[in-house]
């Protein structure tokens, strides 16, 4: 039995036995080695380029057909990668650099091709931009398409399993992740790739457990060989010992009774038993996450942390990049519901070396951070860009924007004026916008929470974000463990601040919701309820348990409970009292 450590990528578990996938570019690769570059006359050349129009014409006639099929199941994240599929097959400078290429150097079709993709995958494989590097599995997905049409024949890689199996390999093409079918994929264990790498996308979207990134593993696994993929904590087990394999059965058996008992709820409204209704919305960090709100019937996002998008490269994303990210986001929501699009919030624990040069904090978390960044003078024509952008995906559905860290009324208006700056500019190069685009801002630093009277009567709302709030609050940094006690969200200091947050959001009449990791805490929700939060945002997997969770509350009953809760002298007696509101199954460990 061995245990490889991955990238949990798409959670559950799922045990059976593997099936190795072919490689494919060695499969590409060794029949172009059949067809040597020797040249080729003018009646040969003119029988490649018309072999290689055939084989584009077959293949996008299979795309276009999946890609309907697609759409008519409502699964849009795989419509939309045969969408790029067939652009690449449309693309003059793919598959007409190929044909050019076959013509100029009087090559044969897959000797040109294998040629064109290798260089257009170094070119993408050493962006920084990891949207654009994984454009690298797209081409060879389509490469490899192209190149069973040329020889007659499905790809090497349309799995038909005839039983039940965990799909190895070193990487799934995008477009075969998308075709799996979810009864004989019982999971998915892959050397490469990351979260964010199409084929976690898709096994997320299909439901199918899901590790990644797990280097060597095939080194040890061969088709048939018992495999246990944990999508939980990212583990992959080869050949398992009897009593891990019963553990793990176990573990199966529970996780099918929870999902089976929560299915119903993601077609429910957010409610209370006696029918007071909230939304619930989940944080995402990437824009493709953003297919996740459908997946558990989000009623929207409610922290969309940008950040990511300037992370891992060395020069900030440009206007266009971030209007096409900010814009598959919005456009990915479910109908009706709105994305709340947070600016960037560098800083603290997230670190981007190339906006904090020569600045070593002595601590981060207090200093040049979020909006203090942003409203410097050196980097405000850098959070203009990001306005601009924001303020164009506005157009493209419901979306609002939300600054991080504010702490005073000035920081407040400084973005707005800025805000204000971007939509000139915008209607001057007659660009559209929402012009009633929501501007909120987080409640994260205390001062913001003991003035937010003041940021009630100009913010559109208020989103609580506890993370950051109990840390400053309690003086506890929330890394160190050795502090965890204090940087403790049902603290008697933090209830009281949120108390009053939220009284002074509906004071003015705006909302107040959550994007604070406390929102999806099953002890904490009684408690937020009661307080009268209006939105919850929490990760994906934590909504649906908290619909159930909401769903047998009674409003009057949590009122009641918070204003208990408020008199409480210790951490220790809040939780007790939420945990006899949560009854059954809650405890401190199951958030
Ligand atoms: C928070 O501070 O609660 C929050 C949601 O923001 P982040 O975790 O990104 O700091
Ligand atoms: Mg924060």
């Amino acid at each position: 039995m061995l245990e490889w450590k991955g990238i949990a990528a798409s959670t559950g578990y799922a045990m059976g036995s593997a099936y190795r996938l072919p490689e494919l570019p060695a499969a590409v690769k060794s029949a172009v080695l059949s067809y040597p570059g020797s040249k080729l006359d003018k009646q040969e050349i003119d029988k490649e380029a018309d072999r290689l129009a055939e084989a584009v014409r077959q293949a996008a006639q299979d795309i276009a057909a999946w890609k309907r099929e697609a759409a008519a199941a409502g699964r849009e994240a795989q419509a939309r990668i045969f969408a790029t599929h067939l652009s690449l097959l449309q693309d003059p400078e793919y598959i007409g650099e190929v044909t050019e290429r076959i013509k100029g150097e009087g090559i044969y079709a897959e000797s040109a091709l294998r040629a064109v993709t290798d260089e257009l995958v170094a070119l993408f494989g050493a962006m920084e931009n990891e949207v654009l590097r994984e454009r690298c599995a797209d081409l060879e997905d389509v490469a490899g398409q192209l190149h069973a049409k040329l020889h007659g024949g499905d790809t090497p890689l349309q799995v038909r399993l005839t039983e039940p199996a965990v799909i190895v390999g070193v990487d799934i093409p995008p477009s075969l992740t998308a075709r799996l079918d979810r009864r004989m994929v019982l999971g998915i264990a892959l050397e490469k790739g990351g979260r964010t790498s199409h084929s976690a996308i898709i096994a997320r979207s299909l439901g199918i457990p899901a590790v990644v990134g797990i280097r060597g593993l095939l080194s040890a696994i061969q088709t048939g060989d018992e495999v246990i993929v944990d999508g939980r904590q990212g583990i992959v087990i080869t050949t398992p010992e009897q009593s891990t394999t019963e553990s793990y059965a176990t573990r199966q058996r529970e996780e099918a009774v929870a999902a089976a008992r929560l299915a119903r709820f993601k077609s429910l409204p957010t409610a209370t038993a006696d029918g007071h209704a909230v939304q619930l919305a989940i944080n995402i960090a990437h824009p493709q996450e953003a297919e996740a709100a459908r997946e558990v019937g989000a009623e929207g996002i409610g922290l969309y942390r940008t950040e990511f998008l300037f992370m891992d490269r060395s020069t900030s994303p440009s206007e266009d990049e971030q209007f096409q990210a900010y814009r598959s986001a919005v456009m990915a929501i479910p109908e009706g519901s709105a994305i709340i699009i947070r600016t960037l919030d560098v800083g603290g624990d997230k670190a981007i070396p190339y906006l904090q040069r020569n600045r070593e904090e002595l601590n981060p978390f207090l200093g040049y951070r979020g909006i203090r960044l942003c409203l410097d003078r050196e980097y405000s024509p850098l959070f203009k860009t990001q306005l601009r952008a924001i303020l164009r995906a506005s157009a493209c559905g419901k979306l609002k924007i939300m600054y991080p860290m504010i702490a005073t009324l000035k920081e407040l208006r400084a973005a707005s004026a800025l805000l204000q700056e971007a939509k000139l500019e915008l209607d001057e190069a007659g660009l559209p916008y929402d012009p009633k685009l929501e501007a909120g801002i987080m409640i994260e630093v205390p001062a913001a929470a003991m003035i937010a009277d003041q940021l009630a009567k100009e913010a559109d709302f208020f989103s609580i974000g506890t993370n950051d709030l109990v840390q400053y609050m309690m003086a506890a940094d929330r890394m160190n463990e050795a502090v965890s006690h204090l940087a403790e969200p049902l603290q008697p200091a933090i209830l009281r601040v949120i108390d009053r947050v939220i009284q002074c959001a509906h004071k003015e009449g705006k909302w107040a919701g959550m994007c604070g990791e406390m929102a999806g805490h099953p002890l904490a929700i009684p408690l937020l309820l009661g307080l009268g939060l209006d939105e919850f945002s929490m990760s994906a997997s934590a909504l649906l348990p908290a619909r159930e969770l909401i769903a047998r509350l009674d409003y009057a009953e949590c009122r009641r409970l918070a204003q208990q809760a408020l008199q409480l002298e210790s951490a220790e007696e809040i939780q007790r009292l939420a945990a006899e509101a949560c009854t059954p199954n809650v405890s401190l460990e199951s958030e």
